[in-house]
């Protein structure tokens, strides 16, 4: 980051910022029908931001209808891929170009360091887009296997109506795998975010047309999931509903689906990432390292996070000491400021929710050995140290339970087979890690863990070209690569007898 973005710039930049903060229906900013709004706190400083549309049923049914009108009439899914492309690379260099815009709302919305919003959260979800975009005119359907007397074409279509529903860790990164692969395909899409972070979903509504997207094929309904997302989730005339979220929630979309058209449902849930350092690894202080961030980054609020080190009882001491002086570099400050590495908890609630843990933990008799406190009070902000627990055992509800916060839980082995065997040992199966000199050991690990994704010997590595979501209850479907493409299309057989 260039010297001249100071603490100051960016609180200047934020000072001169306009939020949109009306639903986006048919091409347009509306406001709810009701009328009704809800306050969008900054949560570095507790204040209200701005007044965001409260959308309910009757919005998101005429964002359902403009959809699906868009859809219909053909004036995306009916378009040469290539053409497709072109729009949504434009939608991707529009988000650049709306950098630093894109990123305050971002930080100010979520409480995230502004440092990561520039370079992670707003790029990300560029190339995401753009990845998409590419790909699509790149991709063949098939023609099946039969005697010269048929022709049976196996052809995918878009789905139709596709209804993203995401949470509020990174805001627009979410709602980018989603939005890449459901246009790409030539889907419609109306698009719920958090109730806690909306600002940008709502900005990019604009971009997206700015870049030629036909009105109506994204609509944006900011509002709560009780309401608006609920009204998605049962919606007569939505084909699929793609989620990110709690595993609590995505068990009511599956409800929602079943209760009403059986619509595809994705589920993309939480975790309880075991991060397994063996004693063999090849850097014990890399490994550490990369465990310090691996819980520590985005405040905890990452569903990959790495809240449990699973470590070898023989280097544990020194892998704690590394740990700690890592996290002591990693104390959270003001969001806004470039040189902040950890910022503010999204709220109150999910604030509460943390200390709940912490308090559970020191309860059930686990050694809180670093931080375990509030930071920043006088900030009127929410803000939790980086902290550790050890000595925890396996069944405690830290080592169990998804936190969502700057917490490690510390559970020592003493053999490959306990630490895999404690690796899969939670509802949860979204990543896993494994660090060892020993590829054999690697493979072998890297095998029976149950998750989506295993690393072997780093920490959250990948890029958009590889499939992203879980085992169990983290949920099924898959974000990214081309494979998050299949979720939003359907496969058709037509069989042509060529026999006069
Ligand atoms: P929630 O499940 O609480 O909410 C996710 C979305 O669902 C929000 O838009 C929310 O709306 C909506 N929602 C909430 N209640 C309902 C309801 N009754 N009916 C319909 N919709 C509803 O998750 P969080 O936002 O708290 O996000 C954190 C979770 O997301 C963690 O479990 C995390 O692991 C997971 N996650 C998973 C990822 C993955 O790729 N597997 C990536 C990122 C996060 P509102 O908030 O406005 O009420």
């Amino acid at each position: 980051m260039s010297a001249a973005l100071s603490l100051d710039t960016f609180k200047s930049k934020a000072q001169s910022l306009s939020f949109r903060n009306q639903a986006f229906i048919d091409g347009k900013y509306v406001p709810a029908l009701s009328g009704r709004t809800f306050d969008c706190i900054n949560p570095a400083t507790g204040k209200v931001l701005t007044q965001v549309a409260a959308c309910d049923k009757e919005d998101v049914d005429a964002a359902v209808a403009s959809a699906r009108k868009a859809f219909e009439a053909g004036v995306w899914s009916d378009l040469h891929p290539s053409q497709r492309k072109r729009v949504l690379v434009k939608f991707a260099d529009k988000i650049r170009e709306h950098l630093d815009e894109l990123a305050l709302l971002e930080t100010l919305d979520m409480g995230k360091p502004i440092g990561d919003s520039r370079a992670i959260d707003i790029p990300g979800s560029a190339k995401c887009i753009q990845w998409y975009g590419e790909a699509i005119d790149k991709l063949y359907d098939e023609v099946a296997p039969t005697d010269p007397g048929a022709l049976a074409l196996v052809t995918r279509e878009p789905l139709g109506v596709v209804a993203a529903v995401v949470p509020w860790n990174f805001p627009l990164m979410m709602a980018a795998w989603k939005l890449g692969p459901a246009l790409a395909a030539g889907n419609t899409v109306v698009l719920k975010p958090a109730e806690q972070s909306p600002l940008t979903a709502i900005r990019i509504a604009e971009l997206a047309i700015e870049a030629g997207l036909p009105a109506g094929v994204l609509n944006v309904v900011p509002g709560f999931g009780e309401t608006a997302g609920q009204a998605l989730g049962r919606h007569m005339d939505v084909d699929c509903v793609t989620f990110t979220g709690s595993h609590e929630v995505g068990k009511l979309f599956l409800k929602y689906a079943g209760e009403s058209n059986m619509k595809r449902v994705s589920c993309e849930c939480g975790g309880k990432t075991p991060n397994i350092i063996m004693a063999d690894a090849h850097d014990l202080d890399a490994a550490a390292t990369a465990a310090a961030w691996g819980i520590f980054f985005n405040q905890g609020e990452v569903c990959n996070a790495g809240s449990r080190l699973l470590v070898d009882r023989r280097v544990k001491d020194r892998v704690l000491a590394k740990i700690k002086e890592v996290g002591d570099t990693l104390q959270p400050g003001d969001p806004l400021d470039p040189k902040t590495k950890m910022g503010a908890i999204v709220d109150a609630n999910q604030l509460k929710r943390v200390m709940g843990y912490i308090d559970a933990g020191k309860k059930e008799g686990a050694a809180l050995v670093y931080g375990g406190n509030q930071a920043n009070e006088k900030s009127g902000g929410y803000f939790v140290a980086p902290t550790i627990f050890d000595a925890v055992k396996p069944q405690m509800r830290i080592a169990q339970e998804e936190i969502f916060g700057p917490v490690l839980s510390v559970i020592s082995f003493d053999s490959e087979d306990e630490a895999v065997a404690i690796g899969n040992g939670t509802i949860y199966g979204l990543a896993a890690a494994v660090w060892t000199r020993d590829i054999t050991k690697a493979h072998r690990a890297a095998r029976k863990l149950r998750a989506g994704t295993v690393w072997v010997n780093c920490f959250d590595h990948g890029d958009i070209s590889v499939p992203f979501g879980g085992y169990k209850q983290s949920g099924f479907g898959r974000d990214k690569s081309l494979h998050a493409i299949e979720k939003y299309q359907q496969l058709k057989t037509t069989w042509v007898n060529l026999k006069d």
